[in-house]
């Protein structure tokens, strides 16, 4: 079938990379984004953003070169027999081929009717929380992943007493026990204090948290950076099977024809289990493999990119190769204090507290692989 119209769901990063591959490879017909916002770019939110707020207006999407009709509203139902996406102000929209680029919403921790949780995922968001940091003395970030200790920098930085309570030891689960005991020691000289444990919020506006053992802390800002979930709902009687996001092939197809999906949204079926990877990167190559998909083109990227980064107590970190990193590493280039170069076998490339650019690490990642170092 020729394809006359697509629909996008969602113009962010995953959104938005599908409607810029639609055009550049060549694709004239119909292009209709459905989406409240233009559209974030988010990774900027916990870093620059928190920190001055210039940097707001450089982080929203631009589709205005790309001849789209923006239908700014939310999706609410997928008709698929009818091949039509019905939105919130009522308009329906017929599709050849739709990608749900919808991504994911701040996971929340607030008992029902508790007020005042604070989380980060939109531009909003971080507008609020960089008027909080201003205006405390002290914080509480729940949630020791990257996204916990980007925040727990922010804060610090701006000179407030943060305390970041996780019942896991921060960053283990995705960067091992190695570069998470380095980062760590790093946040600590910054001034950010640890505690082990699960965390109840109290009050209401929330105060503080309540420790498994019973003790509370208090602080002026408390912000839950427990992960995110989904943005989905919209697709519940779709016949979409979903599995903690929507789930895709290698060539970001559905189970549904013509359907195809992308970025934190997604999930890929890899054998008999399903891989959620909420990075920039993926949510970047899913969206290539998605638009090359809809047009019948060969897909000519991977859909799932295992590129990650991050920057955390003022070290930039990037990482190429699958997370989690696993035993201790060998260093490549040492550039004093654990930072420098390293390489986990021939499985993954870290650039810790060094400016290195992705091409260079992947290179040396085939290098190693070459060599067959283990
Ligand atoms: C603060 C922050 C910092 C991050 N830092 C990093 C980092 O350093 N490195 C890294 O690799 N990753 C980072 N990430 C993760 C990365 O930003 C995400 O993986 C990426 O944003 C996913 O893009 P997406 O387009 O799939 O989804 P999203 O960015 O969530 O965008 C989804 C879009 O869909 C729209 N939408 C939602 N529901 C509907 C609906 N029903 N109808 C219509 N439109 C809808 C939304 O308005 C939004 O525009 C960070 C994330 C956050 C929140």
């Amino acid at each position: 079938m020729t394809v006359r119209t697509v629909v996008v769901v969602g113009g962010s990063t995953a959104g938005a990379t599908v409607l810029r591959d639609l055009r550049a490879r060549g694709y004239e017909g119909r292009l209709t984004l459905v989406d409240p916002e233009r559209g974030t770019n988010r990774p900027p939110l916990s870093k620059a953003v928190l920190a001055d707020a210039g940097h707001e207006a450089t982080v929203r999407m631009d589709h205005s070169s790309l001849d789209v009709e923006h239908v700014q509203a939310s999706a609410t139902r997928l008709d698929h027999e009818a091949r039509t996406v019905i939105a919130s102000d009522g308009s329906e929209h017929r599709f050849d081929a739709l990608v749900v680029a919808t991504g994911s919403r701040a996971r929340r921790i607030a008992e029902a009717g508790q007020t005042g949780e604070i989380v980060l995922r939109t531009v909003e968001d971080a507008r609020h929380l960089r008027e909080r940091i201003a205006d405390a003395s002290s914080a509480i970030v729940v949630g020791g992943g990257f996204l916990g200790l980007e925040v727990a920098t922010a804060a610090a930085k701006a000179g407030l007493a943060v305390t970041v309570v996780d019942v896991d030891p921060p960053l283990q689960r995705l960067l091992g026990e190695h570069l998470a005991a380095s980062i760590c020691e790093r946040a600590a000289a910054l001034g950010i204090a640890f505690r082990r444990s699960g965390a109840a919020l109290v009050g209401g506006p929330v105060r503080g948290v309540r420790l498994d053992d019973g003790e509370e802390i208090m602080a002026d800002a408390v912000v839950s950076c427990v992960g995110d979930e989904p943005a989905t709902d919209w697709l519940r009687d779709s016949g979409l099977e979903l599995e903690q996001g929507v789930v895709i092939d290698d060539h970001a197809r559905t189970n549904l024809a013509d359907v195809y999906a992308a970025g934190d949204a997604a999930v890929v079926r890899v054998g008999d289990t399903v891989v959620r990877g909420p990075f920039w990167a993926n949510a970047v190559t899913q969206g290539r493999v998605a638009a090359a998909s809809v047009l019948g083109l060969p897909v000519d990227a991977p859909v799932v990119d295992h590129y990650f980064w991050t920057e955390i107590a003022g070290l930039p970190l990037k990482v190429v190769g699958p997370l989690p990193l696993e035993g201790e590493p060998r260093v490549l280039e040492d550039a004093g204090e654990g930072t420098g170069l390293l390489a986990w076998g021939s499985s993954a490339v870290v650039a810790y507290g060094i400016r290195r650019s992705v091409p260079r690490l992947r290179a040396v990642l085939r290098e190693l692989s070459e060599r067959g170092a283990g």
